[in-house]
């Protein structure tokens, strides 16, 4: 118990970390060429956010949430998605009062859901997100689609399919709400219990339903495509036409109605195919209506959330590796009575931007060498006597066997020339 993390969590490790350094390093530079700035939010919320601003009938709201009593007596709840924090901090902080639109981005935002853990399952996953409020055109739409695509194929993935729909309006949603309720009140009977609340709150919902049996009962219902208002339709023939231009492959697919309550027009996602079924990686879409409801003004909003640990399966399922950096580029090894040399040579070699270290725990000379050779350091510098006597270190390349001696000065110019 006590040296076992909780179920559905993950450590990443030391020697892992650097993969998710990189796509967040990926992240950040993407977000940064659409103009998006990084907003963080707390890890926990009051409740009453997201019981308003993800909806009664979701998934997350009825069963996946972490909610607890403070000491405070206040019900607080760990974050289980990052649409409504970032709504709330605009509201709290009225950017929506500069030029619009506003562009956020989050990342490595660790999210909370009480599932069953499985395959890509987690009780705390990492999302990276980008937000855009104060911008009603499908350009915008476009533009988030466009930076999740980016990225997953900047990072080498290839079997990636953009999935787009519209679930239209307050106008236009109600009469498909009445058509898609007419469709499922005579297969009522064979539905999943969850999905017989559903019928009764949120026809809609019964759409995204998991199980099999619930997915084939659908499969023939009516389109939301087909009842859209011209506004909306406009709008959808808008995001085509941006798709298109950027010549992206995306397909329609009327069945993506999304996990969460608050989405307006657009809906989409991004889906891999694994070994094992299908992987949706980024969900998103047009939340017209949730800031008001949140208590700010009238503002138009689009975003998108991606799950980095799904991102990472993805990437191991394709065979793709991402550049492991060194943990070092040069370990000092050192003779006799020149400990106190070495650690300044090391000081000294970190100070211009080297990745260096020595040896902290008593080692020979040769275990010194056989330490460096574990880490993986491509270079070794020496100090004996006759070298810190005469002002000079030995440089060795682990690899070509080339060794240079330089003046202790001029070490890490030596250290980034054999670098090269
Ligand atoms: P799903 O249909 O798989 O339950 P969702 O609709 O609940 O997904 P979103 O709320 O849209 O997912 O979350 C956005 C992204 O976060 C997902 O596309 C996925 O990559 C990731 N994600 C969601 N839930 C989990 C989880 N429990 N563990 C790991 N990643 C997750
Ligand atoms: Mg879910």
């Amino acid at each position: 118990m006590l040296t076992q993390a909780p179920r559905g969590t993950k450590d990443v490790l030391p020697q892992d970390s650097y993969r998710f350094q990189y796509v967040e390093a990926l992240e950040r530079r993407i977000a940064a060429e659409a103009g998006y700035r990084e907003v963080r939010t707390p890890v926990f919320e009051h409740t009453e956010l997201f019981l308003r601003g993800v909806g009664d009938t979701t998934d997350i709201v009825q069963k996946e949430m972490y909610t607890f009593k403070d000491k405070g007596d206040r019900s607080i709840t760990l974050k289980p998605e990052g649409t409504a924090g970032a709504v709330r901090a605009l509201v709290e902080h009225s950017l929506y009062a500069d030029a619009l639109p506003c562009k956020m981005y989050y990342l490595n935002a660790p999210i909370f859901r009480y599932e069953a853990p499985q395959n890509g399952r987690l009780r705390e996953h990492h999302q990276f997100g980008m937000e855009c409020f104060g911008a009603k055109d499908a350009t915008a739409d476009a533009e988030l689609i466009m930076a999740a695509f980016h990225l997953l194929s900047e990072l080498g993935v290839k079997n990636l399919s953009v999935n787009i729909n519209s679930i239209g309006c307050p106008q236009c949603r109600p009469k498909y709400h009445a058509l898609l309720k007419e469709y499922l009140a005579d297969r009522i009977g064979e539905m999943c219990a969850t999905c017989k609340t559903r019928f009764e709150r949120n026809p809609l919902r019964v759409l995204d339903c998991k199980e099999k049996h619930c997915q084939e009962l659908v499969k023939d219902a009516p389109s939301m495509l087909d009842v859209l208002c011209d506004e909306c339709r406009e709008h959808f023939a808008q995001l085509q036409q941006c798709l298109a231009a950027a010549g992206i492959p995306y397909q329609i697919d009327s069945r993506i109605v999304r996990g969460l309550d608050y989405y307006t027009k657009t809906v989409f996602e991004l889906i891999t195919t694994t070994k094992d079924g299908n992987l949706t990686v980024c969900g998103g879409g047009r939340y017209d209506n949730l800031v008001e409801q949140l208590g700010g003004p009238e503002l138009s909003a689009v975003g998108f959330g991606m799950g980095i640990e799904r991102v990472l399966m993805l990437l191991d399922g394709e065979g793709i590796e991402l550049p492991k950096p060194n943990q070092y580029d040069v370990f000092v090894t050192f003779m006799g009575d020149n400990k106190i040399a070495a650690f300044s040579l090391v000081q000294q070699l970190r100070n211009a931007g080297v990745k260096a270290d020595m040896d902290h725990t008593g080692r020979s000379l040769k275990a010194q060498f056989k330490y460096a050779n574990k880490t993986g350091a491509p270079l070794c510098a020496t100090l004996g006597d006759d070298e810190v006597a005469s002002g000079v270190v030995k440089i060795k390349n682990m690899n070509t066997r080339e060794e240079r001696t330089v003046a202790i000065s001029e070490a890490a110019e030596a250290v980034n020339d054999m670098l090269k």
